[in-house]
């Protein structure tokens, strides 16, 4: 037999090897259109990165290797150009002598994998713009770097490849933009578990643009600039598209073979394509879902390389048979692991599947072994308790629960199931009570009614008539923030506190990550109360509903919360002039643990004094900050050290100047801003409202907006987005007018005409119109923000709103305001 493989890397080289290990007889020739056959793609970026430092271990094996132990013939520069499937040849150009030749075949095998998408764009062919794929575009990318030194890079892009390689250009000391256009990175994942990454990436000072599409990319004096369909446009001294990949089907579409709707390769189970002799696998093909039985792809390694070996099973007479993908990946984001399995809730919903959903943040082993760090997963499953799927993401454990759920779900195992798994036990590695039991348990004691949920998407619909909302956390906790509308009883109080809680109303019980609101939801239950218990808890809710995106403003938050680069390395580097020093080792403690701990360690410092808290719970990253700053202390630096999130707080506001200023300067900031109410939807003060606030960004003063009621009409799109309402909602919503353009004036509106007149003459005196006041605003960085409790009660979904705009409660309004000497309310 003499097998012609296409293709010489993952699926292409396992096929071949395979296939020698079952035929040692069979003729094997793959032909490489590049220069190297079986590379390490997944290791690209880590090479740029550094954490691969040597090159050549990319190379996993040579022609001459492959010749000697496999008898396996590969010639890289070889480029398989068409098939005559009736003469059953292949023709090949020879790239290094360009000479063409045609070779037959008895089964010919495509592994032609795919290739990086680069859209129609303007400027994708720039110096400077690149793909990552494989070593030759690795070396172009590495030697710009060398050349030009590039201080800011922008990575297109938050799939896996894209987070991998802006993390390595963050590690080679670059300042990383990512854009993507959904609103989320890491499209496998849920959103509010891709706003851990997202909380994680803001940490390592990316600059996250998400629902931002690329627009081009142009000279810009001596750099690039990635314009973005938001108008935004990034500098960058480096462009990496990693937008996704499509199949490379040429041959196959040439060759008339059946592909799918998206380009694939239609394959049988036995890998085999339309036509028998020839097979194909890996990134090309389309295969099936091994849960819903539906056609689908998936590019990466695994399935390729299973794929490779299913091929050659059949080609050498066995029974043999590729059984589909259930989706299974990790990726590394900095000091942490995002993994996945399975349908997520998107697919779940699309399929139309019944499902429920458990998050459980658990530590990955005992705390009391040093390490100990949280993993929240989550887990998603049907009403028969069927696995459907799981995410998880932490800074170590990750991957191995992932993989046990994808092997349950392989065994068709139910969430029953898993409260039974018996998984290894020691300190260093778990807890007699895995996260794989616990989630198994959380979902077993939804499905049997003991503890049912409600999820952090569900909240902000809740009708106040009919439920309570119930936080269970200590009252120290609350300074990490609260529900809108929650009332606090500790746990340890709460059957003292029965009497007081609404017979009438279904109860909402919140903790910080879902186990005391847990025991709560029992206790009420077995006082006769409707109880529910928050999945995930305030934790999940808190995360989800940060905005991480890319406006000036929210950039500055995000960076406010966790310290400019400059500031950490500054301030943490310079000794504590006057105050004590402390050390708060709270490490292998849950959230809110750490912060607990931090705020008996402030309690008995000294005013100046200053105390460096290292912690391994990542979420602390952002509460530190909003404890800070609720408890008026003063975050001096954040930084990762070694999968350790190392915080250094000051007791008291002295230290709150300017990040740029001395450290040793004890003069606190003087206070210059503004904070204004606009509770007024009317065009002229929504006018002044926007002219105050540009006056004082343009003095360089941050300027914060806090629309309600009526205010936040001004905040409306033009065009609402479709948003699920009930009847009242949508009348009250037909009844307001519908954002900036469709304001009236307060007085002499005379049915429209005065509105119409002030238009006119602003145009004709050069002021610029409303809508384009409130860009002018949005891009100076003014603060908009828009009160929850109104858009609550007038049924004014975020989707409605403006894009970067904050929704907040009157906490946020009122921190701002402390920081503010000037306010209006308007
Ligand atoms: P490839 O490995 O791409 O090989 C196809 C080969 O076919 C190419 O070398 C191409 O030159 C050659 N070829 C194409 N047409 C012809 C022709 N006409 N004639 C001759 N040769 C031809 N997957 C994971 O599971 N985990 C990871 O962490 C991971 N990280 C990745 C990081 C990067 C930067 C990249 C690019 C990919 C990563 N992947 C990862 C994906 C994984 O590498 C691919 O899924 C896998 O390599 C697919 O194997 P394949 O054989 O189908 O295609």
């Amino acid at each position: 037999m003499k097998v012609i493989i296409v293709g010489g890397v993952a699926g292409g080289a396992s096929t071949a090897a395979r296939l020698r290990r079952m035929d040692e007889h069979a003729e094997i020739i793959m032909f490489e259109r590049g220069p190297y056959v079986s590379f390490a793609n997944c290791g690209l970026p880590y090479h740029i990165g550094g954490s691969i430092p040597e090159r050549e271990k990319l190379i996993v094996t040579t022609p001459q290797t492959l010749r000697e132990t496999l008898n396996i013939d590969a010639r890289p520069n070889h480029e398989v150009i068409s098939i005559d499937r009736a003469a059953k040849t292949v023709t090949v150009h020879d790239l290094k002598t360009d000479q063409t030749f045609t070779e037959s075949y008895d089964k010919l095998v495509l592994a032609p994998g795919a290739s990086p998408v680069v859209p129609p764009l303007p400027g994708l062919d720039l110096p400077g713009v690149f793909v990552l794929h494989n070593i030759p575009e690795m070396d172009a990318i590495l030697a710009w770097i060398k050349e030009h030194n590039p201080r800011r890079a922008v990575v297109v892009g938050g799939g896996f490849i894209g987070l991998e390689v802006a993390e390595n250009l963050v590690e080679r000391g670059m300042q990383v933009s990512v854009v993507e256009m959904l609103p989320q990175v890491m499209a496998p994942f849920d959103f509010e578990m891709a706003q851990m990454i997202h909380q994680h990436l803001k940490l390592h000072h990316v600059d996250l643009h998400l629902g931002d599409g690329l627009k081009g990319v142009r000279v810009d004096a001596d750099h690039l600039s990635v314009d973005l369909g938001s108008g935004a446009a990034l500098p960058a001294g480096l462009v990496i598209l990693a937008i996704g990949v499509r199949p490379e089907n040429a041959l196959a579409k040439a060759a008339a073979l059946e592909l799918g709707p998206k380009g694939h390769i239609v394959t049988n189970p036995h890998m085999q394509t339309s036509d028998p002799d020839i097979y194909a696998v890996g990134d090309a093909v389309q295969t099936t879902h091994f849960q819903t039985n539906e056609a689908t792809s998936l590019a990466l390694a695994g399935p390729a390389s299973r794929q490779g070996r299913a091929a050659a099973n059949h080609m050498a007479g066995k029974k043999s048979r590729f059984s589909g993908v259930v989706g299974t990946a990790a990726v590394k984001v900095f000091d942490l692991t995002a993994a996945s399995t399975g349908l997520n809730s998107r697919q779940l919903e699309a399929a139309k599947l019944p499902y429920y959903s458990v998050t459980v943040h658990t530590n990955n082993h005992v705390s009391y072994y040093p390490g100990a760090a949280p993993v929240c997963l989550k887990l998603l499953y049907g009403p028969e308790g069927q696995i459907y799927g799981a995410q998880a993401i932490g800074s170590s454990g990750v991957e191995k629960r992932i993989d046990v759920l994808a092997t349950a779900i392989r065994g068709h195992l139910t969430v029953y199931d898993l409260e039974e798994l018996e998984l290894s036990y020691a300190p260093p590695y778990g807890a007699p009570r895995d996260p794989v039991n616990n989630a198994g348990f959380a979902a077993a004691n939804q499905l049997r009614g003991e503890m049912p949920l409600k999820y952090w998407s569900e909240v902000k619909n809740l009708n106040p008539e009919e439920w309570f909302l119930l936080d269970v956390r200590t009252p120290e906790e609350l300074a990490l923030g609260e529900i809108p509308g929650a009332v606090n009883i500790p746990l340890q109080v709460l059957r003292q506190h029965l009497g007081e809680l609404p017979r009438g109303k279904k109860i909402l019980v919140n903790c910080q990550s879902g186990q005391r609101s847990y025991f709560a939801t029992r206790l009420l239950q077995q006082h006769g109360f409707e109880a529910y218990n928050l999945s995930g808890g305030f934790k999940t809710y808190a995360a989800a509903i940060e905005n991480f995106c890319q406006s000036d403003e929210c950039e500055k938050k995000a960076m406010s919360a966790v310290v400019s680069p400059q500031a950490s390395e500054s301030k943490s580097s310079q000794p504590n002039q006057g105050g004590k020093e402390y050390q708060l080792d709270a490490c292998g403690l849950q959230c809110p643990g750490p912060v607990l701990q931090l705020y008996n360690q402030v309690k008995q410092m000294q005013e100046g004094d200053v105390v460096t808290v290292k912690a391994t719970d990542f979420g602390f990253a952002s509460d530190v900050g909003a404890w800070a700053r609720s408890t008026g202390n003063t975050l001096l630096s954040l930084e990762t050290k070694e999968g350790q999130i190392v915080a250094r707080v000051q007791k008291g506001l002295e230290q709150a100047a300017n990040p740029t200023s001395s450290a040793g300067s004890s003069q606190a900031r003087e206070k210059k801003d503004l904070t204004m109410i606009v509770f007024s939807g009317d065009l002229d003060k929504a006018l002044a409202a926007f002219i105050i606030a540009n006056g004082f960004a343009s003095m360089g003063q941050k300027a914060t907006l806090f629309f309600t009621f009526w205010g936040l009409n001004i905040l409306r799109k033009d065009v609402a987005p479709q948003v699920d309402k009930n009847v009242i909602e949508k009348m009250f919503g037909m009844m307001m007018p519908q954002g900036a353009n469709k304001l009236s004036l307060s007085q002499m509106s005379m049915m429209g005409m005065g509105t119409r007149m002030i238009k006119e003459i602003m145009k004709e005196k050069n002021v610029a119109s409303l809508p384009e006041l409130i860009a002018t605003a949005q891009k100076n960085g003014v603060r908009l923000l828009a009160c929850q409790m109104s858009m609550d009660l007038m049924g004014i979904h975020k989707e409605e709103l403006l894009d970067g705009v904050e929704v907040a409660g009157v906490a946020t309004m009122a921190e701002s305001a402390t920081e503010s000497n000037t306010h209006f309310f308007i």
